[in-house]
């Protein structure tokens, strides 16, 4: 995780701070909104397979739930900071509220490297982070979904864990369960394929066709993989995809400027989302310096890995060609690479919205978890199709309508309907 000389959280801050003064807000409502109204940070002690105790350090912090339950991802990375976990947590209550749904914003997460880790010491953790915080969390107050390095198999042993502790079956705990477990279907594909459905009616608002065009990723995870296969099957080009070596600990650019195949580079991908380097070589891709995948001469720009990769130091290498970027990541653009972005007059979908395509699918979840009924797979992608292009496009003309770029009016929206939730809950 590059956090390079910004910290998420201050950047989040300020966001807000300008869409407070944008919209007038009262000195108690942004005294409230400002942070975290709760923050858990503890221990998990874990035993490793090898006899050993270690400690892991584990977060929870809601931000506001005053149109809803929490609701927000469980991150497992070796660099992870309580001001990351914060300022996704306050983004989440942003992006339930610009996607208009009735839940608020958390995140969780553990300083861990799942790497090194076996499946049963990630097992482990997974349970041990339940145990700190199962009486803080739960289906009608925060609910918890996987987020970086977590997955659906996690989820499930959290979520056997909270049962176990409350001696009940409580599967609104927790979303992007399996699917033969009370998972959605559709979950996997969500986010990734929420970003193309907003990068098509970005295009459609240009007067593009997406076969017209070619775009570049940074990330072969599960949302750029699921974004990649959509933007190809709409008839798009990706000329690369960037992903991190482990071995190396570096990131590369794959580069195939006719068009990468994605099913050869998925079958030499490994569960991290990581390129085998000779394979790719041997098939014929050229491999680049990882910042390489956003200086290609494409139309389309889409950071799907982590914050803060684009900084001021390599935003003036972006193509003059490019027209759009779309952050699948959770804040990958730093305030001041932001700007120049601007300056060039390139589009951008900001993370609240482009990336809301998981926490929708989630929210069907939860749905479908209530009623015990659940819906097959086309459903469930035609409703996410339904709610991602209606939230673009209010979006969109409220972005013209006032003059704002996408990423404030994003903020000014969501701040004012969770602002608005607050007062009528007489909070403020
Ligand atoms: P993932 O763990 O499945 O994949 C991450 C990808 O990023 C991997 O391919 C990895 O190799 C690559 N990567 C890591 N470090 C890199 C670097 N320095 N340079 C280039 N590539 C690098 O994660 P994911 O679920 O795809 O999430 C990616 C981003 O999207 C994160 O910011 C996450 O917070 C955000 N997000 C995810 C979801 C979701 O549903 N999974 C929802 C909303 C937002």
């Amino acid at each position: 995780m590059d956090t390079k000389n910004f910290n998420l959280f201050e950047t989040a801050q300020k966001q807000f701070d300008q869409a407070a003064d944008t919209l007038g807000l009262d000195r108690p409502t942004r005294a409230l909104l400002r942070v975290p109204m709760r923050e858990y940070e503890f221990s998990i002690p874990v035993r490793m397979d090898d006899g050993e105790v270690s400690i892991f350090r584990g977060f929870r912090i809601q931000h506001n739930d005053a149109r809803g339950p929490g609701r927000g991802g469980i991150r497992f990375h070796p660099q992870e900071t309580i001001d990351t976990i914060r300022a996704l947590a306050m983004s989440m209550t942003w992006k339930s509220a610009v996607a208009d749904l009735p839940l608020g914003g958390s995140m969780g997460g553990v300083i861990c490297d799942p790497h090194d880790l076996s499946p049963l010491e990630m097992e482990r953790i997974c349970r041990g982070w339940v145990r700190q915080i199962s009486q803080d969390v739960g289906p009608a107050w925060d609910v918890a979904s996987p987020d970086l390095m977590t997955s659906a198999q996690n989820m499930l042993w959290m979520l056997d864990e909270y049962e176990t502790i409350h001696a009940a079956r409580s599967p609104g705990f927790i979303t992007g369960k399996p699917v033969r477990m009370g998972g959605s279907l559709g979950r996997l594909e969500a986010t990734g394929y929420g970003v193309i459905i907003a990068v098509r009616e970005a295009l459609k608002e240009l007067g593009l066709r997406p076969e017209k065009t070619r775009a570049s990723f940074q990330g072969f995870g599960n949302v750029a993989r699921h974004a990649i296969q959509l933007y190809q099957r709409l008839g798009g080009t990706v000329a690369s995809v960037s992903c991190w070596d482990q071995e190396d600990k570096v990131s590369y650019t794959y580069r195939k400027k006719e068009n990468i195949n994605f099913t050869e580079l998925s079958a030499i991908a490994n569960a991290f989302g990581e390129i085998d380097k000779a394979k790719a070589e041997k098939l014929g891709y050229e491999r680049l310096p990882g910042d390489a995948w956003l200086e290609q001469d494409v139309d389309i720009l889409v950071p799907a890995a982590l914050e803060n990769q684009i900084s001021a130091e390599n935003v003036k290498k972006i193509s003059q060609q490019v027209k759009i970027l779309a952050e699948g990541a959770n804040g990958p653009t730093t305030p001041d690479a932001d700007e120049a972005i601007k300056e060039c007059g390139i589009l951008v979908i900001p993370d609240l919205l482009a990336n809301a395509g998981g926490g929708i699918c989630d929210y069907f979840e939860q749905v479908q978890g209530n009623m015990n009924y659940y819906w097959k797979k086309d459903e469930v992608l035609g409703k996410l199709d339904v709610q991602m292009t209606s939230a673009y496009i209010s979006l969109s003309d409220f972005s013209r309508k006032h003059k704002l770029p996408m990423r404030e009016a994003a903020y000014v929206i969501a701040v004012e309907r969770v602002a608005q939730a607050c007062r009528e809950r007489g909070w403020v």
